[in-house]
């Protein structure tokens, strides 16, 4: 084992996105335009390099690793890579292997990824309404993820659904999805849109339902009690107690999380960023592919980046402008 992985700020690195692809089923509209291109695959990092550079940050102290993208199991051969990291589960240097889907593909795979010793997996979901899902997600349909989220349960997947609070869109769903989730079990975490990627028409804006205004709606209806328990990121809990569910709430713009980041983000073109509001990153695939039989100057590359980790992002939506906003799209660094 490496010495651990420590930021400037005293922050230790555990946890680990892994975004394994751009490419996705769904065109939703915070998240991509209509006609996205695509990176050409030579500059995917093959299966093989993902490998590679997952198992050098388990290495050195990284014990949660996320699979995102883009939506990660629409990644050719992604079965293989899951089960090649199940073998860090197995010899307990990691403590949990997950994603966050789409759910379109979860019929097809949840089995297999339960096989690989996943338990857990997070499920984007913003609306109930088969034509809201269509116009939102504009290739997506909302069967499809159902059968996903039913075969998760079924494989024994715990089920987290992640709902975009999007203003004039599901506003009207909050307590709708609330109760779908306390009918099957799931949890609920709500999340701000953040102003990544430029998407054309789009008006952040006018997406931007911040997620005090749903807190506040929940108290109406529910006694709300506060959870301390943080996974050293952006979302906060509360606990519904007529119902025990637990809602999370992810408000990177109106709530400093950055003092307790513990995470870093690798693209699916190998470079890491260790803000997901910041520019700053650093380029893992050249050390990889530069030393194809040496691991001493990748594991240089990663510490080289994580001694550059910024206090903080500078997301800003309090004087009615966009402040801080980033041109690369959430696809491309993984949400
Ligand atoms: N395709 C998978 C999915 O949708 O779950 C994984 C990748 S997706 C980029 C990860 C998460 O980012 C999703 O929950 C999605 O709703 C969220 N997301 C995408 N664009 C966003 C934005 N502009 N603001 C806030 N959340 C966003
Ligand atoms: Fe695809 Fe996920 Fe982005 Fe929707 S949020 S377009 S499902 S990557």
């Amino acid at each position: 084992m490496q010495t651990p992985l420590i930021d400037p700020f005293a922050r230790p690195i555990t946890y680990l996105r892994v975004s394994v692809t751009d490419r996705c089923d769904f065109r939703c509209v915070y998240c991509m335009a209509e006609n996205m291109t695509f990176l050409p695959k030579k500059e995917l990092l093959t299966l093989e390099e993902l490998d590679r550079l997952c198992s050098l940050f388990v290495g050195m102290g990284v014990k949660k690793l996320r699979i995102t993208g883009g939506e990660p199991l629409v990644r050719k051969n992604i079965m293989s890579f899951f089960q090649a990291m199940s073998r860090h589960l197995d010899s307990g240097d990691l403590d949990e292997l997950t994603l966050t889907t789409n759910g379109s593909q979860l019929g097809r795979f949840a089995a297999d990824l339960a096989a690989c010793g996943v338990r857990r997996v997070n499920v984007s979901l913003d609306t109930l309404d088969a034509d809201k899902f269509a116009r939102v997600t504009r290739w997506g349909r909302l069967d499809q993820v159902m059968r996903g989220i039913d075969a998760a349960q079924q494989a024994g997947l715990r089920v987290k659904l992640n709902a975009v609070a999007l203003k004039g869109f599901n506003e009207d769903e909050q307590f709708t999805l609330t109760e779908f989730c306390a009918t099957r079990d799931m949890d609920l975490t709500w999340i701000e849109v953040m102003p990544m990627g430029d998407l054309g028409n789009e008006d952040r804006l006018d997406q931007y339902w911040p997620l005090k205004d749903l807190r506040a709606r929940y108290a109406e209806r529910y006694d709300l009690v506060d959870l301390t328990e943080s996974s050293g990121g952006p979302a906060r809990y509360v606990r519904l107690t007529q119902t025990g569910q637990k809602i999370g709430f992810i408000t990177p713009l109106t709530h400093n999380f950055c003092e307790s980041c513990n995470r870093v983000r690798m693209t699916c073109t190998g470079e890491l960023y260790m803000c997901l509001g910041q520019e700053d990153r650093a380029d893992l695939r050249a050390a990889l592919r530069d030393h194809p039989n040496d691991d001493t100057p990748v594991r240089a590359a990663i510490r080289d980046a994580i001694d550059r980790k910024p206090k903080g992002h500078d997301f800003d939506y309090s004087r009615q402008q966009v402040a801080g906003q980033m041109t690369r799209h959430m696809s491309h660094t993984g949400g």
